[in-house]
């Protein structure tokens, strides 16, 4: 099963990709995160995309779609994947379309993560995430059990840089310019099935198995 989730930053594509990894043992490819590893493992990559990452704006169409395909030129992609962040304009998902058909293969299922402007700057604002498992959390609507830690290893959690206040507004227009002209492009192609983004992780989760169908 090949899964696109769409939406804007802070509407839980990233939380609700790793459940559906789990659920489904397909790999979760974000784009995000490829790149922030890149920039903290300081590779070449990593330094040229490291100043438009901070300010908020979106790597180049070329960067990352080079990117994009050599992941999906990785043996663990057959079962299917779930693409979270990618692509994020519609020269991207245009390169998508072409790299799938080259490669035999076709998207199943886009899932748009419906949330309100406000909701998503609160999300965004209170989003901590754990370094070393990269494990979502937020400090109330899904606080970890003790406040700073995570659950899981024990690692004090950090925020991104560019969660902070000030680069919000920025995401949040780039996002509205660039990547919301995606649902028409996927829409038009009847693959869209929309979910409301607001609830409990393991809520959001069932909605969006049922819109799979399964
Ligand atoms: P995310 O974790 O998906 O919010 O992505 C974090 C940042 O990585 C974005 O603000 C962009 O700078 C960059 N990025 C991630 N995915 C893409 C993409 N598909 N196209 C361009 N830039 C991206
Ligand atoms: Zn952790």
């Amino acid at each position: 099963m090949i899964l696109i989730l769409l939406g804007p930053p802070g509407a839980g594509k990233g939380t609700q990709a790793k459940l559906l990894a789990q659920q489904y043992a397909i790999p979760h490819i974000s784009t995000g995160d490829m790149f922030r590893d890149h920039k903290a493992r300081g590779t070449p990559l990593g330094k040229k995309i490291q100043a438009i990452m901070d300010g908020g704006g979106l790597v180049t169409d070329d960067v990352t779609n080079e990117l994009v395909k050599d992941r999906l030129s990785q043996p663990d992609v057959a079962p299917g994947f779930i693409l979270d962040g990618y692509p994020r304009t519609v020269p991207q998902a245009q390169y998508l379309d072409l790299l799938l058909r080259s490669l035999g293969r076709k998207i199943d299922r886009v899932i748009s993560y419906e949330v309100a402007e406000e909701t998503v700057v609160d999300r965004i604002g209170g989003r901590r995430s754990c370094p070393k498992c990269g494990a979502i959390y937020h400090v109330t609507q899904n606080p970890p059990k003790r406040a700073g830690i995570c659950d899981r290893d024990v690692t004090a959690l950090v925020q991104r840089d560019d969660d902070k206040p000030e680069k919000i507004r920025k995401r949040l227009q780039e996002y509205g310019v660039k990547t919301e002209p995606l649902k028409r492009f996927y829409r038009e192609r009847g693959l869209v099935a929309e979910v409301d983004g607001v609830g409990s992780p393991d809520g959001i989760l069932a909605v969006t198995r049922k819109a799979l169908g399964q």
